[in-house]
């Protein structure tokens, strides 16, 4: 019986550990800190009447995971990726978005891993690899904080977070309080400048130092309810205060993880204005791209070849254009390559620029891509169902005299497929009752007829100065 009990506690102790340290942020202000905050408060940078129409203002990441020497643990891309997405919706109010500028930074390492107690050990994680001009994330499993972060005036830049902290299923809101560190905002319990009185009076040098975040006594699980009510009453510090009606939302809070959603009003200006004035090296920082070579150079007019393009720092996020016409991007490999497609074009023989573009920056080789005239082609766009209308859109040469046929009865095209032109469909065109568009495109619509469910495969017929010429074979599925 004994043994039972002394194995209980052991195992409450135990787990009492870690729990309690996911509780808390080391972001807290230092004594010889609080001067300087206030003097830039005093100074007037967050004086920022709202938030001023700049559009939204994009902030480069820089990702470090630690894993164990042997390069096994650490938090996966996807947690990373999440972590971005909490941090976008947090701070839309802001106006500031983010995303990851560099491939992540793995940091193989047994004693980052394992033991990462004290303000010199996470000092010195944050001196590793660190990348210029974007928050630098640290991400381990062992650190004696949920998360911590750095103020503008701190010594050593960058936020260390705890994996099990980092945008898990019950907490999309750790990364984003750190964030708010990073921006200049402090806890609303934060005591180091002075009680707030819960009345307001001394709000702009007291507390949080923002006025419209309540007077804050320290919220934890104990007096906010699984509701995200404050249950814990108690009079305000100050003579004739009213009582405490802290804001359980307010991600700069020691409210239940799952209950912070919201930055207030003046929190959205401060951390703004801490940004355009403090921290402006964030913007249009980490490495812009540096696109170095673009193959194949040429391709037909009607879009569609696959094109490899290389070079250094391309981000998550990078945009492709050909001519500036959007590029569909359909493989990243690491931060040095991206395999899009190229969009159809508007004009035979013109010599296109490709561009790669992304928050951090934008590159662009000029004459990259050739776009030469369309060999005939044929393909649809779908569903396909039965009552619905289909496209069919067939390519020919820019500007020949042209017409075209779809599924034209008696006559007799290369069998390359078993039922094309055995069944025409609905519409039928002699070859001089359409001309080929400009780009040499020509967009037939077909409503599709009947109660069917039947592939069949289509094929066009390009009439040009060359005389006719047969497009290629696709199949069309018709559901009923
Ligand atoms: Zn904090």
């Amino acid at each position: 019986m004994n043994r039972f009990v002394v194995v209980l506690l052991a195992s409450c102790v135990l787990a009492l550990g870690p729990v309690q340290a996911q509780e808390t942020c080391g972001s807290s202000v230092r004594p010889e800190e609080v001067q300087d905050a206030l003097a830039l408060q005093a100074s007037g940078i967050y004086d920022e009447d709202g938030i001023p129409s700049l559009g939204t203002l994009f902030v480069p990441v820089a990702f470090h995971v630690v894993r164990q020497n042997n390069g096994s643990g650490g938090l996966s891309q996807s947690r990373l990726n999440t972590a971005i997405n909490d941090a976008n919706l947090a701070f839309a109010g802001a106006g500031i978005g983010f995303f990851q500028c560099m491939d992540t930074d793995y940091i193989d390492s047994d004693a980052f891993y394992f033991n990462i107690n004290t303000g010199a050990e996470i000092d010195a994680l944050r001196r590793v690899n660190p990348v210029a001009d974007a928050i630098n994330v640290y991400c381990t499993p062992n650190l004696q904080y949920c998360g911590i972060s750095s103020f503008t005036n701190s010594s050593v830049q960058g936020i260390v977070m705890l994996n099990s902290c980092m945008a898990t299923s019950t907490n999309h809101s750790t990364f984003s309080h750190e964030i708010g560190h990073y921006f200049n905002l402090y806890h609303t319990h934060e005591g180091a400048f002075g009680q707030e009185c819960t009345s307001g009076s001394n709000c702009s040098n007291s507390g949080d130092l923002v006025c419209d975040t309540p007077a804050d006594p320290g919220l934890g699980t104990s007096n906010v309810n699984s509701s995200c009510v404050y249950t814990g009453g108690g009079n305000g510090p100050c003579g004739g205060d009213p009582g405490y009606s802290p804001d359980p939302r307010n991600y700069m809070s020691y409210s239940r993880k799952s209950c912070r959603n919201r930055f207030s009003s003046q929190q959205n200006s401060r951390a703004r204005s801490t940004l355009l004035n403090l921290r402006p090296e964030l913007l249009g920082g980490c490495t812009p791209p540096d696109l170095i070579s673009v193959a194949p150079s040429q391709g037909e007019l009607r879009g569609g070849d696959s094109v490899t393009l290389v070079g250094t720092n391309f981000s998550s996020n990078a945009t492709v254009r050909f001519a500036g016409l959007v590029a569909q991007v359909d493989q990243r490999i690491g931060s040095t390559q991206i395999i899009a497609t190229a969009p159809e074009g508007t004009t035979e023989g013109q010599d296109a620029a490709v561009s790669v573009t992304q928050p951090s920056g934008s590159d662009q080789i000029n004459n990259a891509y050739e776009y030469l005239p369309n060999t005939p082609y044929i393909t649809w766009n779908g569903p396909a169902r039965a009552g619905q209308n289909i496209t069919i859109s067939l390519y020919g040469p820019a500007g020949d005299p042209a017409g075209l046929a779809v599924g034209v009865p008696g006559i007799t095209v290369k069998p390359c497929c078993t039922f094309c032109l055995e069944r025409p469909i609905s519409f039928f065109m002699r070859p001089s009752q359409l001309t080929l568009g400009s780009n040499g495109r020509v967009d037939v619509i077909w409503n599709v007829e009947g109660d069917i469910f039947e592939t069949k495969k289509i094929q066009g017929l390009i009439v040009t100065s060359q005389g006719p010429q047969v497009t290629n074979c696709t199949s069309l599925t018709v559901f009923p």
